[in-house]
């Protein structure tokens, strides 16, 4: 049985992916504990320069062809499903994204791999599979022992820290000949970027993130004077994107966006599993809420329980007299 692991590595528009490292430095743990090759798999056009940032891995297999110039769930996936039949490995790790998503279902498919969707962890204990996935929505963590020499699992952003797969280096390139893509039934027309002129969320430091507890609109303001005195930017509960009083492009969570900044917020917002997914990677959360109840306190590092409009002013106060 191959003790290989192989990460099917994410890129969009010559950029890797953020869990590609992720999965990179679960990648290193799990060849570390089954003692095989840590390999990243690269679909692309043109895509091999990017080989260099995968210094993380001990190979890199590449599948270049003309028809992989852009993105389609179709072609790569049976791109994938060549370079996984060709490598064999113990654990083909994918990203639980929109992307891997639409490949992972259809890898397992067609390789007869059994699949671990939204994975938290994984481990190889002398050979054996386990994982760990969230289920309901996150409601519940279910451990699963994967039978057979080969698995996928989909690695949910956020599983593991990006940093000790980032690393820079001239791994070897293993070329995988290409599949046949004649005859794809799913074609690119073009790439839609995401509304332009805002605020990149997953990128900012502080985060203020308001939920239904703001009661209206208007009352975002006082939030928004505290993102500012701290140099941080506004970002939501689903509710509050729903109401149409903030753009999508603030929504934290599921059906959002997966955060990640150096202090979180959390003013109004109850702690929804679904928001929880996107926000518990921040590295300090900070909730206000006038329930002791309310969930966002089993996974905040502070809490007050208080009105958050005694609180805000107060703080923001409090900050631009340091300021
Ligand atoms: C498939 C699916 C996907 C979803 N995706 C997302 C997602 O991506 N992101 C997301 O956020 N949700 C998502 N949801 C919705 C989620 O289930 C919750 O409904 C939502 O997160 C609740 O938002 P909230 O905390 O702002 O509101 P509520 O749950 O209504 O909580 C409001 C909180 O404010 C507190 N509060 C009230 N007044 C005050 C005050 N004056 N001062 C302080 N605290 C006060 C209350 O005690 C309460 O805890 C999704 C749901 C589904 C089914």
């Amino acid at each position: 049985m191959s003790a290989d692991i192989a990460v099917v590595v994410e890129h969009l528009e010559g950029v890797l992916a953020e869990v590609s490292f992720e999965m990179l430095a679960k990648g290193r743990e799990l060849a570390a504990a089954g003692g095989g090759m840590l390999w990243a798999v690269l679909i692309g056009h043109g895509v091999t320069r990017l080989a260099g940032e995968l210094g993380a891995a001990d190979g890199v297999a590449v599948v270049e062809q003309e028809a992989l110039a852009h993105y389609t769930p179709e072609a790569y996936e049976k791109a994938a499903a060549a370079a996984l039949q060709a490598l064999a490995p113990r654990v083909a790790l994918v990203a639980s994204s929109s992307m891997g998503l639409d490949q992972a279902a259809g890898l397992s498919g067609t390789l007869g791999w059994p699949l671990c969707a939204y994975c938290k962890d994984v481990a190889l204990t002398d050979g054996a599979l386990t994982a760990v996935s969230q289920i309901y929505g996150g409601k519940l963590l279910a451990t699963a022992e994967v039978p057979g020499e080969h698995a996928i699992c989909a690695m949910l952003p956020g599983a593991a820290a990006a940093a000790a797969g980032r690393k820079s280096g001239t791994p070897p390139v293993r070329e995988i000949p290409p599949p046949a893509l004649d005859g794809l039934r799913v074609r690119f027309k073009r790439l839609i970027q995401p509304e332009g002129g805002d605020v990149d969320i997953t990128r900012e430091g502080i985060l203020v993130s308001v939920g239904r507890g703001i009661g209206s609109q208007d009352n975002i303001a006082v939030v928004k004077e505290l993102a500012e005195a701290l140099g941080g930017a506004v970002s939501s509960s689903r509710p509050i994107v729903d109401q149409g009083w903030l753009p999508k492009t603030r929504q934290v969570g599921k059906s959002g966006l997966s955060v990640k900044p150096k202090l979180y917020l959390a003013v109004g917002i109850s702690g929804a599993p679904e928001h929880i997914e996107g926000m518990r990677g921040a590295e300090l959360i900070v909730a206000i809420n006038t329930d002791p109840g309310a969930p966002i306190f089993d996974v905040a590092h502070y809490g007050v329980v208080s009105d958050l409009f005694d609180v805000i002013p107060a703080l923001t106060e409090k900050v631009k007299s340091r300021a």
